[in-house]
């Protein structure tokens, strides 16, 4: 329930198959490192199940479980040293373990992508085998469920036993949100950060928020000098460096301008995931760009540099509250619900915190964030060639907006409104309860098949 989980400094492709995959391997690695398997091991086996193993190689999972073995970690990993980390184990058929033990590894045979087989808990599955010789030592399965969150199956099997925290304002859904509000006369931001005290000191969770902030415009920056092409072979063009070069200097009395630079944050962020190079989970990998153009628009258009601060801080704690709802409620993984867990999570929790922004009340806020899921139920996941570009890129630009005129909405009225929050909550992950499978992150429908390559 910490709003830290949501927002995680990471690298793309994806928060469920690069980031989740990364720290999974490296959690194996530290483990069997510490049980003392070392000094025996000869050979280590991982085998990605379910959606990992569909549109894994496309997500680049098979390249962030290698890394992980070699004992890097999403937040600190040089992403311009990745494709020579990788040459080095297809060169040597070695890999050194935690940069430390050296075995032989074929990527071939020793990681194993299943196209058809899936682990019970979760569509992102993945086991880890070591052995020496041919005799398996230990093994391990673990699941990436979403937002680069990891679990075992032993922490799932403990989930109930844990000790709780306690919360000084404990809330489960929306309406006990709203009610703690009330009750305490507090805004939903200041909500957040008294509970965050129950994790870390509060000076501590906004230099958190803020280091946060500082590497999304760090890659809104670099996606917006980059030009060229997206890799893994589809051959997109990246759009954001070329945009900024026409909106740079553009003077013009257009009044929907701004929407052309709120569609440009969110392409610089999305394509610099898609090549990935670092970003935030907000709150996964491929919906990466929508909190972060929005705020970019507030921060650049809409406020004075001595209230930015507070602004930002007050947006991302927004923005949390609201995704804290949805990870506990249903679920913020496209695997799992299709890309209105993803993307349409995103457009909500950037939908209220606008509506935090422009002044509204804690029932506009609630609607803002409600208006934004209502219409993105049913969003399917479906990129084509199994990356993290079409549509995923687009579609991170086109909630942007969403999430702007959902807040304008909701300001407009007077916070009534027939569906709640809890509701379209609850509606999104029983719809993607029932949604097919080939629309939950396999490439197995929609755009995925009916794209043909000319
Ligand atoms: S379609 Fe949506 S859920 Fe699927 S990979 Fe793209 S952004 Fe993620």
């Amino acid at each position: 329930m910490t709003i830290l989980n949501l927002f995680k400094i990471g690298i793309g492709p994806s928060s469920s198959h690069t980031v989740g995959p990364m720290i999974i391997a490296k959690n194996f690695t530290t483990l069997i490192k510490e049980q003392n398997y070392f000094p025996n091991i000869t050979r280590i086996k991982i085998e990605l199940f379910g959606s990992l193993g569909t549109t894994g190689i496309g997500h680049q999972s098979d390249i962030a479980v290698l890394l992980g073995l070699l004992g890097e970690h999403p937040k600190t990993i040089d992403t311009n040293k990745i494709e020579e980390f990788i040459l080095n184990i297809k060169n040597s058929l070695t890999i050194k373990l935690l940069n430390e033990k050296t075995i032989n590894f074929s990527i071939k045979d020793d990681l194993i992508l299943h196209q058809r087989k899936s682990l019970p808990f979760h569509p992102n599955g993945i086991k880890l085998s070591i052995y020496e010789s041919k005799e398996e030592l230990f093994s391990k399965i673990y699941y990436s469920i979403g937002g680069g969150e990891v679990l075992s199956e032993e922490e799932i099997n403990n989930t109930f036993n844990k000790k709780d925290i306690t919360l000084p304002y404990s809330f489960s859904n929306a309406k006990e949100l709203l009610k703690q509000c009330k009750e305490n006369k507090l805004t939903i931001a200041q909500v957040i950060l008294e509970n965050e005290k129950a994790y870390r000191d509060e000076k501590q969770t906004k230099e958190s928020l803020l280091e946060i902030w500082k590497v999304m415009q760090t890659c809104v920056n670099n996606g917006l000098n980059s030009d060229g092409t997206l890799p893994g072979g589809l051959n997109v063009p990246k759009r954001a460096y070329k945009i900024y070069q026409k909106l740079k200097d553009k003077r013009t009395i257009d009044p929907l301008a701004f929407v052309d630079w709120i569609n440009l944050y969110a392409l610089a962020v999305n394509e610099e995931n898609a090549s990935g190079k670092r970003v935030v989970t907000a709150p996964t990998n491929g919906a990466a760009g929508i909190i972060p153009a929005v705020l970019h628009y507030i921060v650049n258009f809409l406020v004075n540099k001595e209230d930015k601060e507070k602004v930002i801080i007050d947006f991302l704690l927004t923005a949390g509250a609201i995704g804290l709802l949805y990870q506990r409620n249903a679920s913020i993984s496209g695997a799992d619900v299709g890309c209105q867990g993803e993307v349409g999570v995103a457009c909500s929790m950037a939908a209220g915190a606008m509506a935090e922004f422009l002044g509204g009340t804690i029932e506009q806020i609630e609607n803002a964030a409600e208006i934004a899921m209502e219409h993105n139920l049913g969003l399917t996941c479906d990129p084509i060639g199994g990356l993290v570009q079409i549509p995923c890129i687009e579609r991170n630009a086109m909630a942007s907006m969403k999430a702007v005129n959902a807040a304008r909405m909701a300001l407009n009225g007077n916070g009534m409104h027939y569906v709640s929050l809890d509701l379209v909550i609850k509606t999104m992950y029983a719809t993607g309860k029932d949604m097919q499978n080939k629309y939950k992150e396999t490439s197995k429908g929609g755009l995925a098949v009916h794209y043909v390559e000319c």
